[in-house]
């Protein structure tokens, strides 16, 4: 069985202590398969790094993250452009639009959010859309950009039923990590009426970790607490939901 965390931060500051520990956790539990977003240039050289360090396991993608979008982002936007015509990336992402911390930079994020998604369509690269109290604008910019070479992960969806479905009809599927398993998390209270086929695994490590490790660092090894939890919401083994959920990435990202 392999198990696919399609969103970790593993370049992240919290785990400059541990990181090689972290990795091997992760290993043990069969989490061999880490797709790691950007978030501004200021990470790229660890970024690099970590792809030196686990060359078989690390699959990055570039992109300007919304709360980074600010006045400096045409030559962030620049970097992101430049990166991708260097070298492979697995994905755009993440980019999005972000309204929790920042509202003034709407308009910004917007343009730098589809401009990213034309760069993806350019490379034939699927998006990793992060969205927070933004899921109109969001919409928004997907339904003037969709298409068939427009698709990618909805990721750490948090949205209602009819969301889910929306996002599904621009090709999306739908990230779900440790939120699944908070009592206030409402997804939980839906997700099995979504086919598995909409469906991959992520952590967002160091953020957001799962019940029991809720307000503790994130790390990739809690992805098992995921998909725990889905296996007992679909009714299905761990191995099956694995096994549909590393092929759906495999379809996302070609690798
Ligand atoms: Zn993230």
């Amino acid at each position: 069985m392999i198990i696919t965390d399609t969103h970790t931060h593993l370049y992240s500051e919290a785990f400059n202590d541990d990181r090689d520990d972290m990795v091997k956790r992760a290993l043990e539990h069969n989490i061999t398969r880490f797709f790691i977003p950007a978030i501004d240039s200021t990470y790229t050289e660890a970024m690099l790094q970590l792809e030196n360090d686990y060359p078989n396991h690390v699959f990055l993608m570039m992109g300007l993250h919304p709360t980074h979008v600010k006045d400096n982002y045409k030559d962030e936007l620049k970097h992101v452009e430049d990166m991708l015509s260097k070298r492979k990336f697995y994905a755009v992402g993440e980019i999005g639009i972000d309204l929790y911390w920042d509202k003034s930079t709407l308009k910004i994020q917007q343009e730098a959010f589809k401009y990213q998604i034309q760069l993806a369509k350019k490379y034939k690269l699927p998006i990793a859309i992060h969205c927070r109290e933004a899921f109109d604008e969001i919409f928004d910019v997907l339904e003037t950009e969709k298409s068939d070479d427009l698709f990618g992960i909805f990721h750490c969806f948090t949205g209602t039923l009819e969301q889910a479905h929306q996002a599904i009809s621009y090709n999306m599927k739908l990230g779900i990590g440790g939120v699944i398993t908070f009592k206030n998390g409402k997804i939980d209270t839906f997700i099995n009426k979504i086919d598995l086929k909409h469906i991959v695994l992520e952590t967002d490590s160091p953020y957001l970790a799962p019940v029991p490790f809720r307000g503790k660092r994130n790390e990739s090894a809690y992805v098992v607490e995921v998909l725990e939890k889905l296996s007992e919401l679909y009714n299905m083994s761990t191995k099956e939901i694995a096994d549909i959920t590393t092929q759906n990435s495999k379809d996302i990202f070609k690798v």
